[in-house]
């Protein structure tokens, strides 16, 4: 008997955590939860192992998060991801199962549009970077965050035009197209991120290619505290071992070593783990157990 997964998010969960790094104030947003399938988010890892952590409803899915993430450094104001958007037509919103919550989120959590800064994209699936814009009911598509100065990489935005068999469903074009042609998307290469990785003060990419070949963390520093945005690299608490790698992943064995290149950072400088698709354990701390493998502790300022 598979548990019924919870109901939509409720008004009270639409800020998912908060907390202080250093001098920068974090809090941790929501486009509310969504469904995909759980052998898509667990590749060969067989359905009796990962149900356990990720229990399926009848139709096979699991229930995840969209977590973005605002960043307040004191004079800017930075946004990590976007979310699902509300682009999606009602055949694709009844598979999902999703929300378009992150507007009521960030309202809810006292941030107001207007007041973002700059906008991050670790990569533009459309469950990242639904929100860079919005879809109006006549049609038009037009900037969520008016001031703001949107970054993500070239490379993705090449890929995603491509429109591959393999992957075209996860690139919706009025997410990112519309700010390239206005000229508010700074496009990011990887020698320009070799050269200088720092978007803002304190906050800076790097590239973990497996999911996509251009994948980004965000790093987040302020007076020796770390946290990382790891993105699709790690999409939830279930993701730890590094061989549970999604089937959606382009490059399955890179992912693996990059998740182990990850873990040699991450775990002997105890950053702060915020990760993209967990509804329940946005922040978390990444240990070993007593053999060996990673396991995560609740980060501090989990409010779910
Ligand atoms: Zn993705």
């Amino acid at each position: 008997m598979v548990e019924p997964l919870p109901l939509l998010t409720k008004t009270s969960e639409l800020v998912r955590a908060r907390t202080q790094l250093g001098r920068f104030e974090l809090i941790v947003c929501t486009d509310g939860s969504y469904r995909l399938d759980g052998g898509a988010m667990f590749g060969v890892v067989p359905r009796t192992l990962w149900q356990k952590r990720a229990p399926a409803d009848d139709l096979n899915r699991i229930l995840l998060g969209l977590n973005s993430v605002v960043v307040r450094t004191g004079s800017q104001t930075i946004l990590i991801e976007t979310g699902l958007g509300n682009k999606l037509n009602a055949k694709m919103r009844e598979i999902h199962g999703n929300e378009e919550l992150l507007p009521s989120s960030l309202a809810a959590a006292g941030v107001s549009p207007d007041e973002i800064d700059v906008v991050i994209n670790s990569h533009l699936h459309f469950d990242h970077c639904g929100w860079n814009t919005t879809l109006h009911p006549d049609g038009s598509v037009t900037p969520t965050f008016p001031n703001a100065r949107y970054f993500a990489h070239l490379d993705e935005v090449e890929h995603g035009h491509l429109q591959l068999d393999r992957d075209r469903v996860s690139y919706l074009s009025p997410n990112y197209d519309p700010l390239i042609e206005s000229g508010q998307m700074t496009l990011l290469t990887n020698e320009g991120i070799r050269t200088d990785p720092e978007i803002v003060p304190g906050i800076s990419v790097e590239l973990f290619p497996g999911h996509t070949r251009q994948l980004m963390a965000i790093h987040i520093e302020s007076e020796g505290q770390h946290a990382c945005y790891i993105s699709d690299l790690i999409p939830t608490t279930a993701h730890l071992d590094p061989t549970w790698v999604m089937a959606y992943d382009l490059d399955p064995l890179e992912s693996i070593e990059q998740k182990k290149r990850f873990y040699k950072r991450a775990i002997p400088e105890k950053w702060l783990v915020l990760l993209t698709h967990d509804h329940f354990t946005p922040t978390a701390r990444i240990e070993l157990n007593e053999k060996g493998k990673p396991v995560a502790r609740a980060g501090e300022g989990n409010l779910v």
